[in-house]
């Protein structure tokens, strides 16, 4: 990881994350380091002399507003947006992107003309390694996603744009799974939407060509456990795609399953990467940023080798 030499100034712009709680969150290390490689000679743009630095803001739900309106007052360039947040920042900003307002929520913020303007990065780093390193033609892609939260939403907006031939969601409680699909009503993602109960997963496995768990399965504590069975795994077709939202422990069970029967495995670092360094460009309003050395600080932080 890029050793951090930087002087904070006067001249420091701030960038930032926030969300309840924010401690555990790995955008700090990830955007410091880049900044630095921008700022220390590490990276191709380092002539640009960029001097940010990116803090964690822990921000109460109660107190979303005034923190907007306190970011404003002290010159905040932009942040990232997280849990509680994401939907509930929607109504204090001046600009919505197209692609939050699909989602239904915001992770990036931005100042512009002394104004907030949202957008959702999450959908651009989940398709960034579909599109670049098993990029393939997607217009016959079943694709299944397990769970029906709030990263579920960034999967279906991805798997629609990909042009999946249908988009399969699973999910444990009825209630939930029915307002899901009636949030996607008349809108071009639902043309191909379906939604399933957990227990006709079995049927559904045998055209599944990409399966998306979002659910938090097979995070700590619980790493032994799958959304899967092995038998299930082993009843995906050929050259089937499994991709992983999480990204620690690297692999999940899920992941492991999956290497296992030979199919593609994708894990969560990625989007998680990926994200990041769409919303750094919207904030240097830069083309490139240097993504090899974020992805190398989350890797160094989360104890990960290569
Ligand atoms: P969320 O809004 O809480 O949604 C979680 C979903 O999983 C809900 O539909 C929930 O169902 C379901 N679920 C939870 N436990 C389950 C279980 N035991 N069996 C079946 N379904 C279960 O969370 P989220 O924000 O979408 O995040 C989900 C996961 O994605 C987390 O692991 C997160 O770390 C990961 N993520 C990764 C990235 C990345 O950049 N790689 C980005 C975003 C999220 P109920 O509604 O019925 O509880």
């Amino acid at each position: 990881m890029t050793h951090d030499k930087r002087m904070i100034t006067g001249k420091t712009k701030l960038l930032g994350v926030i969300g309840y709680p924010v401690e555990h969150s790995l955008s700090p290390v990830m955007h410091n380091a880049a900044i630095a490689a921008c700022s220390t000679g590490q990276s191709p743009i380092a002539h640009l002399g960029l001097d940010y630095v990116y803090v964690p803001w822990t921000i109460e739900p109660q107190n979303l507003e005034i923190a907007i309106q306190g970011f404003a007052a002290v010159g905040v360039v932009g942040f990232n947006v997280t849990i509680p947040h994401k939907e509930a920042i929607l109504p204090l900003l001046s600009e919505i992107s197209p692609i939050a307002k699909v989602v239904g929520a915001v992770n990036t913020v931005s100042r512009k003309d002394n104004k907030w303007i949202g957008t959702n990065t999450d959908v651009e780093g989940f398709l960034a390694p579909l599109r670049t390193t098993y990029n393939r033609d997607w217009s016959q892609t079943v694709a299944v996603i397990l769970g029906n939260g709030g990263a579920a939403r960034a999967v279906v907006a991805g798997c629609a744009q990909l042009g999946c031939a249908k988009i399969l969601v699973i999910g444990r409680n009825a209630q939930k799974l029915e307002e899901f699909r009636k949030s996607w009503d008349n809108s071009l993602e639902s043309k191909n939407l379906h939604i399933y109960q957990w227990d006709e997963l079995p049927k559904i496995i045998p055209q599944a060509n990409l399966i998306v768990n979002t659910t938090p399965i097979g995070m700590y504590p619980k790493v032994e456990e799958s959304p899967l069975s092995a038998a299930e795994m082993a009843n995906l077709p050929p050259q089937a795609i499994a991709y992983d939202l999480i990204y620690t422990p690297n692999p999940t069970k899920f992941l492991q399953q999956a290497q296992q029967v030979g199919v593609i495995a994708i894990d969560g670092l990625e989007m998680l990467v990926q994200q990041g360094a769409a919303a750094l460009k919207i904030w240097l309003e830069r083309d490139t940023v240097p993504v090899d050395v974020m992805r190398q600080a989350v890797r160094k932080h989360l104890g990960l080798t290569s």
